[in-house]
Formats: C-alpha cells, sequence, structure tokens
C-alpha cells in the first residue's frame, strides 16, 4: 500500500491503482490490463471497469447505483460486455504497436469500432454548471453497455489525433504500458522516470561501476 502512495504522488497510478501514465482515457485503458494492488487483470469485472470510469472521471457515484442494478439482473449480459471490451483492449494495443513500430494500423479495428460507435445513440441537453450552463452529451437508451461509451469515444478521438505518432511503449523489457511522448526533444523512452526510468539509470550505473 505504501507503494501505491508513493507511486500515486508520482502520477504513476491514481489511487485506485490504475496507470494513468497514459495521459488520456484511451492509453490509460490500453494500460488496464495491470492494476497495482490487485492480481489479475485491471478490468476483470464491471466492478472494476465502474471504479475505472469513477477515478477518470467518467462516472458519477449515484449513476453507478443504476448500474448495479444490471449486475443483479442480467450478469451474463454485463459479464458479455467486459469480454468484449477486454477484446477491444488487446486489439487496440495491437494497433498502438504498429503505430508506435511505425507500421500502418490494422483497418480491421477501425471497422469495428465505428460498428460498436453505431449502436449509440446520444443527444444534447443544456445543464446547469459552475456559475453557468453547459451542453453535456447524454446517451439515450440503458444498459450496461453505455459504460463502454467514454472509452470508445475516446479511442476514436485519439485514433483522429497527431498524437498517434507520438505514441511509443515503455523501453523496460518487462513493462508493457504506452505512453504519448509529449516531450520537447521527443526522448522519452519510460512509461515513468519514477518506476523504469530510475531502474533503468541505476543499472546502467551498476554496469558502469562492474567495468571500472
Ligand atoms: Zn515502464
Amino acid at each position: 500500500m505504501a507503494k501505491l502512495k508513493t507511486l500515486a504522488n508520482a502520477g504513476v497510478v491514481n489511487s485506485d491503482g490504475f496507470y494513468v501514465v497514459g495521459g488520456r482515457t484511451a492509453i490509460d485503458f490500453a494500460n488496464s490490463a495491470t492494476r497495482m494492488g490487485s492480481e489479475g487483470d485491471g478490468l476483470a469485472s464491471m466492478d472494476d471497469l465502474m471504479q475505472f470510469l469513477k477515478s477518470l472521471g467518467h462516472l458519477h457515484e449515484d449513476e453507478a447505483s443504476a448500474y448495479h442494478m444490471y449486475l443483479f439482473q442480467a450478469p451474463d449480459r454485463c459479464q458479455q460486455m467486459m469480454t468484449t471490451l477486454q477484446d477491444v483492449r488487446a486489439r487496440f494495443r495491437d494497433c498502438l504497436k504498429q503505430a508506435a513500430d511505425g507500421w500502418p494500423m490494422d483497418m480491421g479495428f477501425m471497422t469495428s469500432l465505428n460498428e460498436m460507435l453505431a449502436s449509440f445513440h446520444t443527444r444534447l441537453e443544456l445543464v446547469p454548471s459552475d456559475g453557468g450552463y453547459e451542453v453535456k452529451t447524454l446517451l439515450v437508451e440503458d444498459g450496461p453497455e453505455q459504460l463502454m461509451y467514454p472509452i470508445l469515444k475516446d479511442v476514436a478521438e485519439f485514433l483522429a489525433s497527431d498524437q498517434v505518432e507520438k505514441v511509443r511503449q515503455c523501453a523496460a523489457d518487462d513493462c508493457e504500458l504506452f505512453f504519448v511522448n509529449q516531450s520537447r526533444n521527443g526522448r522519452r523512452r519510460w512509461c515513468s522516470m519514477s518506476t523504469c526510468g530510475n531502474r533503468a539509470k541505476v543499472n546502467a550505473y551498476l554496469k558502469r561501476k562492474e567495468s571500472a
């Protein structure tokens, strides 16, 4: 737990243990297979997904209770949705690898993503906000699948952005995390200096000392 706190302070994970080195929902989703402080897949269950969305500000506590109903009423449907989402994540990670290596991305993934996005119907609503109003995009239908919307939307927006050519996978052998290289000199190699970057520096130092 002490480790989680340290890494949360360094901005590597959030207080729920999800990696946030991606800097945006789409990339944090790609990195969500591992979660600090928990075994197995970080998004194994719909509860995990709700925690993930809450921790990224996509789901409010009062909205979550409505989704909890689905877990009781339609557990199979919820688990099916999680399987779909894990499959999307695996295919999206393949695309990120292709982009990081300078290859064209799998067009089949874009087609599937478009098919999924087509199943969401939205409406706009003017709602009060701090000192004024804001226009919110609301989903029309109900269902556990609605939880996928903020993720799929950001994956699509990411793929349409200039961040695609800046996506990288951490240079550490034992680290699978992706990040968007926004460093000014474009030389960032590690998911985070607090973890892999530091470890590499220490290893390089020990090597130099050994050969000296
Ligand atoms: Zn790393």
